[in-house]
């Protein structure tokens, strides 16, 4: 019977509601005309300063977390934009206690500390021992581990500000591995030097992981503190620290992913997926981390239901809870079929101008790769991999088989600001923020099968 209405209501179409099911070029001068029109976007710092003013830090699984989805959800569907809704998880919320770093012997004086996320607890008294510096991870690793077990451990770096981001991979050791490796090697706690470019007494935090080691109170000392207690040690007298960082675990709690759509002419046609994350860290309201990212996809694809109805439906995804361990990329990644996408992209590396676009959607789509390049050009964003796209939320949807792309951002200043209270709205730079809105709309234009008035 069903078969038999659908085969009913197919005949009744008429040839223009059929050609509207088939997906076609977009022509040359709708892409011009929305990117151009983009670089006066107001939207995209609209959506950033209302959800940073407005709601503020928001970490995943906590009750700001729940103010940020209520707000978002009132937002995009004021913007006018389809089916919007809450995916809900739950998920293991930690939350930040005191914290204090103060330098007994044998030059007293305060330096400033933070715990990372998923840090243990020094108890409310917290603890005094002695510190063992390390200039970098390789020199941690070759020490006795005698000389480790009982002490608070001490890790530099020297990581560079570089347009990539590259730095942070590079050196950002310390922060990854050096928390659960310190634990299994017997450390009392470890402070690393913060995984960052600037110069300002602001400590960088970022999230951890100690696998099945024990948690033990692990933070970052701001750059300048960090070089203050490396000066320190290098006198070669014995340096006692007394820490106290209270964080806790607070249980499953909920978190969830906000969805919004413009809706497609074909619903059965594979989507593409446009997301930023919503959660931040505690520490900061999250303009460049990652508030920005979210004013940008949504102003993208508004401009694309503004112009008419694109072929694919797109859809909007504020990611939770991907500080604290990517929860929200992967509880979508259960819900849903990477496998159902067109194309999947994500906004996470600040508020700075686009200046390289890479893909990954296969060798049988160089065409629409090149294509995607050529639109791109005039925003000077060149061309690098067709082999490799990626963000932290879309990469469970993408180990399913979601073809990816990257619009990379300029990352030069953006590892002064990252996971640290001096992420704030003063930070953007309206003009590149509207030239990310612009390479945005671009790329949905170009991949959008066709947008019809
Ligand atoms: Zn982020
Ligand atoms: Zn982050």
């Amino acid at each position: 019977m069903t078969k038999l209405l659908s085969r009913t209501a197919l005949l009744a179409l008429t040839p223009a509601l059929i050609a509207a099911a088939q997906p076609s070029e977009v022509p040359a001068e709708q892409i011009a005309e929305l990117r151009t029109a983009a670089l006066d976007d107001t939207l995209a710092y609209d959506i950033t300063e209302g959800l940073t003013t407005e709601v503020g830090p928001r970490l995943g699984g906590t009750e700001a977390e729940a103010r940020a989805r209520a707000w978002s959800v009132k937002r995009l569907e004021a913007l006018g934009f389809a089916n919007v809704r809450v995916e809900e998880f739950q998920m293991p919320t930690w939350v930040r206690g005191e914290e204090k770093a103060h330098v007994i012997a044998p030059f007293p004086q305060e330096l400033i500390v933070t715990a990372f996320g998923q840090s243990g607890s020094t108890g409310p008294d917290g603890l005094t021992a002695e510190v063992v510096g390390y200039d970098d991870y390789a020199a941690f690793l070759a020490a006795p581990t005698a000389d480790i077990a009982g002490k608070i451990v001490f890790i530099s770096h020297a990581m560079p500000a570089n347009q990539d981001g590259s730095g942070y991979s590079a050196y950002g050791t310390p922060r990854f591995q050096g928390p659960r490796v310190a634990s299994e090697r017997g450390a009392a706690a470890i402070i690393v030097k913060s995984i960052g470019t600037d110069s300002d007494r602001m400590p960088h935090t970022g999230s951890i992981s100690f696998g099945d080691a024990t948690p033990i109170p692990a933070g970052a000392l701001s750059v300048p503190d960090a070089e203050q207690l490396q000066r320190m040690l290098k006198r070669g007298r014995p340096v006692t620290l007394h820490l106290l960082m209270t964080p806790r675990q607070i249980g499953e709690q909920t978190s969830g992913n906000v969805i919004a759509e413009v809706p497609g002419r074909n619903s059965d046609a594979k989507k593409l997926l446009v997301s930023c994350h919503l959660d931040s860290w505690d520490n900061s309201p999250g303009v460049f981390d990652d508030g920005a990212g979210c004013g940008i996809v949504a102003a993208a694809a508004k401009r694309i239901m503004d112009a008419g109805r694109p072929y694919r439906t797109i859809e909007i995804v504020w990611f939770g809870a991907e500080e604290v361990g990517i929860h929200g990329g992967a509880a979508f990644a259960e819900r849903h079929d990477g496998n159902d996408y067109h194309a999947v992209a994500e906004s996470d590396f600040g508020a700075d101008r686009v200046w390289q676009v890479t893909t990954n959607l296969g060798a049988e789509r160089k065409a629409e790769a090149d294509a995607l390049r050529l639109a791109l050009y005039p925003l000077s964003i060149v061309s690098g991999s067709y082999e490799q796209a990626g963000g932290a939320d879309i990469g469970p949807l993408m180990r399913e088989g979601a073809p990816g792309i990257s619009l990379r951002q300029d990352g030069s200043r953006y590892f002064d600001l990252h996971h640290t209270p001096n992420d704030t709205l003063d930070k953007i730079d309206k003009q590149q923020l509207q030239q990310n809105v612009a390479a945005w709309v671009t790329m949905l234009a170009v991949m959008s099968g066709g947008i019809e008035k």
